[in-house]
């Protein structure tokens, strides 16, 4: 990786445009993802964040860590009321991954633009929020995360869809320390 941050810097040759993020490889299901060697969430965080503080010395800071931890930063925009993805034949989907699940294909848009929705479906995806979740209620990540990292889990999981931030919380917090030249152990 050290090699890779020593290439990509040597070619970008100091533009201020660009920014290094990395993220881990995770299993997103299918039977091949299960014989990967991938690292735990707690511990992927960690090796993440080690990478990320030897990018810091060549590239600007990254905003894609500290964006993730603002008010709504880890909320998915398939929760929001205004957020919408139109599929080539028309389709109006709510997440842009899950195509096929019906849940996500909510209707079609007209000719003249506008939506023919299924209402009871709209309101399942605006509402999968923490509003009557306990363990949400009593996170410290709810500021940013709202218990709507992931919608579609709590729709048809009925459970609290918890960001992979949520383990590495420390990691991160101690990687924002580093962004902003604070030393922890002096402070
Ligand atoms: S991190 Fe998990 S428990 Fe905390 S608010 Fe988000 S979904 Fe709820």
């Amino acid at each position: 990786m050290q090699e890779l941050i020593e290439l990509l810097s040597e070619f970008l040759n100091g533009d201020e445009r660009f920014q290094l993020y990395f993220k881990p490889v995770q299993n997103y299901g299918g039977t091949s993802a299960k014989d990967l060697p991938l690292y735990d969430p707690k511990e992927s965080f960690k090796v993440m964040s080690e990478v990320q503080k030897r990018a810091h010395c060549y590239f600007p800071t990254s905003t894609e860590l500290l964006s993730s931890l603002d008010p709504m930063g880890s909320v998915c925009y398939a929760g929001l009321p205004n957020s919408f993805a139109i599929g080539a034949d028309g389709t109006i989907y709510k997440c842009t991954l899950e195509l096929d699940e019906p849940l996500n294909q909510l209707g079609k848009i007209r000719g003249d633009g506008t939506f023919d929705i299924d209402e009871d479906k709209l309101t399942l995806w605006i509402t999968a929020d923490a509003k009557d979740d306990r363990q949400c209620n009593s996170c410290i990540l709810k500021p940013t995360c709202q218990g709507m990292h992931c919608p579609l889990i709590r729709i048809k999981e009925q459970r609290s869809p918890c960001p992979p931030l949520k383990k590495g919380i420390r990691t991160a917090l101690e990687l924002v320390t580093v962004y902003a030249g604070i030393d922890i152990k002096n402070d």
